[in-house]
């Protein structure tokens, strides 16, 4: 797989959802939209039948997130923004921070590498989440937005997802005068497997019974961040 690196420094990207958090914050999400009234019972059920879908990869992950965009259609981009705020702040963090996450990052700080959430969760969460665990930047997916500063209901493509998260860590890493081909991702799902793919250190946190399978028959080290002394694995050099 060929890209736009060069001699730049290494840069550690993590995952957000399963990997650098315990738990899906999609469904956190859709737990308190679920109270606040905005999702029916039916659509929620519906909505985590795609979350469970989308782990494994088997949905139309653009039609499953349009359709889960309609419940923001017309808001402005600042009312998430603080929506976002409060829920992040409340109900994600620090109850569902993976216990092994931080010594991770602060073990590749201190190697001077980059520090990058890859995720396709909002820019919303994004933003938070990189603040949180004092991240250098972050690629996400977005959504798109019209004159008026309203969500339009549609997605800015490629998604951060799949195929998609290298896209982005391509774009990150040209912008940011960072090297791939020394660098690491962390990631609990199976739907990264094409950005596990394109660094030298690929590491699977906790993964699903596919990805793990598939770090065995690849050699890929396999970690448990549910536990806070989880030994980090950085190359030489
Ligand atoms: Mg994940």
């Amino acid at each position: 797989m060929g890209g736009t690196t060069g001699a730049g420094r290494p840069a550690a990207f993590f995952d957000l959802d399963g990997t650098l958090l315990s738990v899906n914050s999609g469904r956190l999400w859709l737990d308190r939209e679920r109270r606040h009234g905005r999702v029916s019972a039916l659509q929620t059920a519906r909505a985590v039948g795609f979350l469970v879908g989308y782990h494994f990869g088997v949905v139309d992950i653009v039609d499953a997130m349009r359709q889960a965009l309609q419940t923001i259609q017309g808001e402005r981009e600042e009312t998430l923004r603080e929506w976002t705020r409060v829920w992040f702040e409340s109900e994600v963090v620090p109850r569902h921070e993976a216990p092994g996450a931080r010594p991770a990052v602060e073990a590749h700080r201190a190697r001077g590498h980059a520090l990058v959430l890859l995720t396709s969760s909002s820019p919303y969460e994004s933003e938070l989440a990189t603040r949180y665990f004092g991240l250098d930047g972050f690629r996400c997916t977005r959504y798109e937005l019209g004159p008026d500063g309203r969500f339009t209901g549609d997605l800015v493509l490629p998604l951060c997802y799949g195929e998609g998260k290298v896209h982005h860590a391509e774009a990150y890493a040209a912008d940011h005068g960072l090297d791939l081909d020394r660098s690491y991702f962390y990631t609990d799902s199976n739907t990264d497997l094409p950005m596990l793919r394109r660094v030298p250190h690929p590491r699977v946190v906790k993964p699903d019974i596919r990805l793990r399978w598939e770090a065995r028959r690849r050699g890929w080290p396999i970690l448990d961040w549910s536990r806070a002394d989880e030994p980090v694995l950085l190359a030489r050099g």
